[in-house]
């Protein structure tokens, strides 16, 4: 499986401002956010997208979304909060190392660009 930055942050070779970190998941800003609260979830497992998933990450999978939630409590965002999992080129991903956007602290707009 190839690297990517993201391989590097799970790793401290490049900085990140982590905000969780478990066994198989780690969570940080991203560095050019789209909401007052923009954080990437990530398993530390590389895999490349949704799309590469299989059966046997189920469980990986819904640790992320527990995850998801637990970042989401730590930040305060009772409100409500939007997660985005961006997927293959019409899917606008540009980091292939799966990655689930927390976006919150503001109105979301619907449908996305
Ligand atoms: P995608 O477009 O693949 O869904 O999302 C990739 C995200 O990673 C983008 O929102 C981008 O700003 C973020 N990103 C890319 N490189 C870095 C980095 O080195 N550090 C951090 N914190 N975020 C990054």
């Amino acid at each position: 499986m190839s690297e990517t930055i993201f391989s590097k942050i799970i790793r401290r070779e490049i900085p990140a401002d982590i905000v969780y970190e478990d066994d198989l998941a780690l969570a940080f800003r991203d560095v050019h956010p789209q909401a007052p609260v923009h954080i990437l979830i990530i398993p530390k497992q590389v895999i490349v997208s949704i799309d590469a998933a299989t059966d046997t990450d189920a469980a990986l999978l819904g640790h992320l979304l527990l995850t998801v939630k637990r970042v989401a409590t730590q930040e305060g965002l009772e409100n409500g909060y939007r997660v985005v999992i961006n997927t293959g080129e019409d899917g606008g991903q540009t980091v292939f190392h799966l990655h689930l956007h927390l976006l919150g602290k503001r109105s979301m707009a619907w449908p996305p660009g």
